[in-house]
């Protein structure tokens, strides 16, 4: 009775999209997700996420869009970058490229809530939830996992999307190379004394970068990089201290902080697993990834892979090939992968780049800032691969016109 194509480990935002792809693709699929969904207390959530065009258009072929769109989303249309340590800067403005945004920021709440309702009007998608696996067998043929309650799925494939520490990738035994940056990602929502201006501001300072990501009702999400002793210092601040210390930093762009909620912080590291894909089993999301959140691209990164994944998987099982086999899952791999690497190494380049207060890199990197900003095309390019609208995209990534012109 359960007998699937796929079963998915983790039914967090990038589990539960690639399920929903291989759902609509026809595939039979389960799903096992260890927490209950939690009841929505309308309690805004303080990390959020930067939604590029390409996650957009996943969504919106999946059919989750108009849900997530309907919720209090907030679209933002420039992006401010500049150098505490000299004059370089760069704005990115979507009306340059003719597009009318240049992404969301969105609460994952909202997003978790869309996927799971449109996962229960799949019927070829089935939720294990709460639950757990306490044994996986590998066979040559197909995968067995016996979840916490006893219960024995069977299928050709088993999926990790089961986050960072991924216990599924442990038990594969598939090895990752981490990073720590010991540094920490401190996030909080802010009021600022000036209105935020549907832009999204990041400033490097030498402890590393800060961000404002503009939110519904003036509000403001931060993303502040710090070493972590130093993030435990501000944890600890009283309000008024941390706004002080928070505007100053942050070079009063946005005039004073005139108000904060829910400060919390998570430790930063750098996480990429050596392989994607081992005997009838691929890793997608945070379970193969994790990367520094200056860019605002990890959970970006996961969709891409679900919907990649979910592609090379329907085309497979429409040719009659084994989806679980080693060539197929090869496919995936080669796609994904070295395009993570990329982005993974072009983000660390750019932390490296902006923490060195020596005057040569300062200098060099303000000219390259303030070049970079006058040069229209490049700019330009840069942009649209930034927002997803370039790049060897799955088929659910890119504009319907162009796949059915490459089809
Ligand atoms: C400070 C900070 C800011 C960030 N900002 C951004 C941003 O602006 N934009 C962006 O794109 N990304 C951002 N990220 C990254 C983003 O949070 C992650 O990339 C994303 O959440 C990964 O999603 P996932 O579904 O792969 O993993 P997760 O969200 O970790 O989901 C994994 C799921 O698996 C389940 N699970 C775990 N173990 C088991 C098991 N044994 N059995 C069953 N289920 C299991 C968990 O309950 C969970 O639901 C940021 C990260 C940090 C730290």
């Amino acid at each position: 009775m359960n007998q699937f194509d796929v079963i998915i480990i983790g039914g967090g935002i990038v589990g539960a999209t690639a399920a929903c792809a291989l759902g609509t693709a026809g595939l039979a699929v389960a799903v096992v997700e260890a927490r209950e969904p939690v009841a929505d207390t309308g309690v805004r959530d303080a990390r959020v996420f930067a939604i590029t065009r390409a996650s957009e258009r996943i969504f919106s072929a999946l059919g989750v869009w108009d849900a997530i769109s309907a919720r209090d989303i907030c679209a933002f249309r420039e992006m401010r970058v500049w150098d505490a340590g000299g004059s370089g800067a760069i704005h990115f403005d979507c009306a340059d490229i003719g597009e009318p945004f240049l992404g969301h920021i969105i609460e994952p709440r909202f997003i978790q809530t869309a996927l799971l309702e449109r996962l229960q009007t799949l019927a070829d998608v089935q939720l294990f939830c709460p639950a757990q696996f306490s044994d996986i067998e590998i066979g040559e043929n197909q995968v067995t996992v016996v979840l916490d309650d006893a219960t024995v799925l069977m299928a050709s494939l088993v999926v990790a999307a089961d986050g960072a520490r991924s216990p599924l990738r442990e038990h594969l035994g598939i090895q990752v190379r981490v990073h720590d940056y010991r540094q920490s990602g401190l996030v909080a929502l802010v009021k600022t004394e000036h209105g935020h201006q549907e832009t999204a501001w990041q400033r490097f300072l030498p402890d590393g970068p800060l961000a404002f990501l503009p939110l519904s009702g003036g509000w403001s999400s931060i993303v502040w990089t710090l070493p972590s002793a130093e993030v435990e210092r501000m944890l600890a601040l009283d309000s008024e201290a941390f706004h002080a210390a928070l505007g100053e930093a942050f070079d009063f762009r946005l005039g004073r902080i005139t108000g904060s909620e829910q400060r919390k912080a998570f430790p930063l590291r750098r996480l990429h697993a050596t392989h994607y894909i081992s005997e009838r089993a691929a890793l997608i999301g945070d379970a193969a990834h994790t990367i520094h959140p200056l860019a605002g691209q990890g959970v970006n990164l996961g969709l891409l892979d679900a919907a990649a994944l979910a592609e090379v998987l329907a085309d497979a099982q429409a040719r009659g090939k084994d989806a679980g086999s080693m060539p197929v899952l090869r496919r995936y791999e080669r796609w994904r992968r070295g395009d993570n690497l990329l982005m993974m190494s072009a983000m660390d380049a750019f932390n490296l780049l902006f923490s060195n207060a020596r005057p040569p890199l300062r200098w060099a990197r303000n000219l390259g800032l303030s070049l970079m900003d006058a040069a229209g095309p490049a700019k330009d390019v840069l942009m649209r691969h930034a927002m997803g609208l370039e790049g060897d995209l799955p088929a659910l990534a890119r504009i319907p016109e162009e796949v059915s012109r490459s089809a």
